[in-house]
């Protein structure tokens, strides 16, 4: 069988490639596994090319994966046994905004950074950043949390609903806009995180959150990892009476411990140095913003906060645990992060 012919048959020509360095393209993500091309990479335009693809795929039994950014690390896109790479990059609409229930309806190729340029009109923003502008459809089957995960939860937390197509072409649509909901299975916790084995999403229906008014980021330097942990715990539980920290990350260097942060405030964050933080380092900094119109953590004093780097000078890979585990020898911790910064 001539697959390229057979699914440009049912598609269209130019929705079908065999195409060597499109190919190499979908052989690989952003991780260190072997690469392996597919045979052909499809390009979807809508729900039914999707359902006549996996039909299709299902009758001749040929492998189908999902293709978002290929963004993930851990090798999921990559096609060890060939068959069709199912590119979404086409499927790219923001369907509907709905600001008053601060929900929104995309199609599963639209990325992160093109869905907030569209809600900023509305003063809302989606929170979760796994650090690529990785597609809704990738964040979805991979579950992916980021730097604001501790603040506002991970994708799972994000999803109400999705439309998944099944192996065999059926259409099934999983949870409803209500926020309050007990009836039947949770179908959508299930197919979030199942990276693209149970079903393909052809649309999702994320909650999305009103735009901080304040944001800024703040480095403090701590004597040793005990405290800067101790501190982290004091501030989370101060979240709960007064919600606006957002997420720390502790840097060890030879002398002392930081604990790097963007605070994100429904007000300026002008007396955040005198709350629990005071009581235990050495000293604060407020980093200033790019711009007063930049409400990007990211590009907060984004000069002055080195990405944090590894003994041997590589760059540092995040690692969640509870702060429970890290406190109180730290000694964990300590083999693990070491600062840029001078003590
Ligand atoms: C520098 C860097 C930092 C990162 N940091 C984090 C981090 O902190 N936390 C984190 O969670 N991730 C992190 N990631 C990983 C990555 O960003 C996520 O895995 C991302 O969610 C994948 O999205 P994608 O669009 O690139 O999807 P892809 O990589 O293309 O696909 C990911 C998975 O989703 C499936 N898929 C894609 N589209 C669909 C669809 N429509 N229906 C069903 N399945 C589909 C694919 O088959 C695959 O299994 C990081 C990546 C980089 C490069």
């Amino acid at each position: 069988m001539n697959l390229v012919s057979e699914l440009q048959s049912i598609l269209s020509e130019e929705q079908v490639t065999d195409n060597q360095a499109v190919l190499e393209n979908h052989s690989r993500d952003e991780g260190y596994q072997p690469p392996h091309p597919p045979d052909v990479v499809v390009f979807p335009v809508n729900k039914e090319d999707v359902i006549k693809v996996l039909r299709f795929a299902n009758r001749h039994r040929i492998p189908v994966v999902p293709f978002g950014l290929g963004s993930s690390l851990e090798g999921h896109v990559i096609a060890y046994r060939g068959g069709i790479s199912l590119d979404f990059q086409m499927m790219n609409r923001v369907l509907t905004v709905q600001p008053d229930d601060f929900l929104v309806r995309v199609q599963p190729g639209v990325t992160r950074t093109q869905l907030n340029r569209e809600l900023k009109k509305y003063g809302l923003f989606y929170p979760v950043d796994p650090g690529a502008d990785a597609t809704f459809g990738g964040m979805a089957a991979t579950n992916a949390s980021g730097t604001t995960s501790v603040r506002y939860g991970v994708t799972r937390d994000q999803i109400r609903s999705l439309e998944v197509v099944l192996a065999d072409g059926t259409v099934i649509r999983t949870g409803g806009d209500a926020a309050k909901s007990s009836s039947g299975y949770h179908l959508t916790g299930l197919f979030v995180g199942s990276e693209g084995t149970l079903g393909i999403f052809t649309e999702i229906t994320l909650r999305v959150y009103g735009i901080p008014e304040a944001i800024a980021a703040a480095r403090a330097a701590f004597p040793d990892v005990k405290n800067a942990v101790n501190t982290a715990i004091a501030i989370l539980s101060e979240e709960f009476r007064s919600p606006g920290w957002n997420w720390w990350t502790p840097l060890r260097s030879n002398k002392s411990t930081h604990l790097v942060k963007p605070i994100i405030r429904n007000s300026p964050p002008s007396s955040w140095s005198s709350t629990v933080t005071r009581r235990a380092c050495k000293k604060t900094l407020i980093l200033p913003r790019k711009s007063p119109q930049d409400r990007s953590v990211k590009n907060f004093g984004s000069r002055r906060i080195p990405k944090p780097r590894t003994a041997c000078g590589k760059p540092a890979i995040t690692w969640p645990m509870p702060l429970s585990t890290i406190t109180p020898s730290g000694k964990r911790c300590q083999r693990m992060f070491v600062s840029p910064y001078p003590a």
